[in-house]
């Protein structure tokens, strides 16, 4: 992937992909604006994320809570900032959970009940609602965080977690998220996105109380097949600010 060094390849970028959403929307027959965009700033200098809000960004992801306080704090008297969200989209240690309540607006990568307690006690504490995702391991690849949820004959063993998560007073629990391995083919990635709406659906007739509407999955290789399964949220970073300097 060429290298982004300015704001003109950040805007076109950026456009690019929100015209890819659209007409990957309208393919199957859905609106473009029943899918939100997060960019993902991880690995990229305060600079760039100027860029991107400025550009017209609404949602930034970000997944180590060190990293995202540092911009944060240094975005602070950056007019046009306060009008924008901070996504958690990365998997949070327990001790970082005061720091990411504190900072973010909305978490894609809730992993745990004992993640979603400590969640709990700091937003009653700062007063917070938080809204949630509850992450799911639909693939089975090891390295990926989330509840395990590659097994549809294990699904009901997640019930009784979920239920105390969804009890959770100053939690919202907005729907789920995946994250898909990296396939060369994204068409590999179907199947992934597939399991996730077939578990939403169970979900939602053992929960009706609940809305699950979010379906936070797709990143830059593969979001055209995730909003095709019915994606409601993508999570893109390379596709629009370029390759990461760290991750
Ligand atoms: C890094 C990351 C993304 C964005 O990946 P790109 O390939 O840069 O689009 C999306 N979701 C999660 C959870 C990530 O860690």
């Amino acid at each position: 992937m060429e290298t982004l060094e300015n704001s003109t390849h950040i805007a076109e970028q950026y456009q690019k992909v929100l015209e890819k959403i659209a007409e990957t929307a309208a393919r199957v027959g859905r609106r473009a604006n029943e899918v939100k965009l997060v960019v993902v700033t991880k690995g990229h200098p305060v600079e760039m994320i100027k860029q991107v809000i400025e550009t017209g960004a609404k949602r930034l992801g970000e997944n180590y809570a060190e990293e995202a306080v540092e911009k944060i704090n240094q975005l602070r008297d950056y007019s046009g900032v306060e009008k924008v969200e901070w996504h958690m989209i990365g998997h949070v240690q327990s001790r970082k959970a005061e720091t990411v309540v504190q900072y973010f607006d909305f978490i894609h990568s809730l992993d745990s009940l004992k993640l979603a307690e400590r969640y709990e006690r700091f937003a009653d504490q700062f007063n917070k609602q938080l809204p949630v995702l509850l992450e799911m391991n639909v693939s089975g690849e090891e390295s990926k965080f989330g509840f395990p949820a590659w097994d549809k004959s294990g699904w009901d063993k997640l019930l009784k977690d979920i239920e105390e998560i969804i009890s959770k007073p100053h939690l919202t629990v907005c729907g789920l998220m995946t994250m898909a391995p990296y396939f060369e083919n994204a068409e590999k990635t179907r199947p992934i996105f597939r399991r996730l709406v077939e578990l939403r659906s169970y979900l939602k007739q053992v929960f009706p109380e609940i809305a699950w509407n979010e379906l936070s999955m797709g990143m830059s290789s593969d979001f055209e097949v995730a909003i095709e399964e019915g994606a409601t949220i993508v999570r893109i970073g390379q596709a629009i600010l370029g390759p990461r300097k760290t991750t």
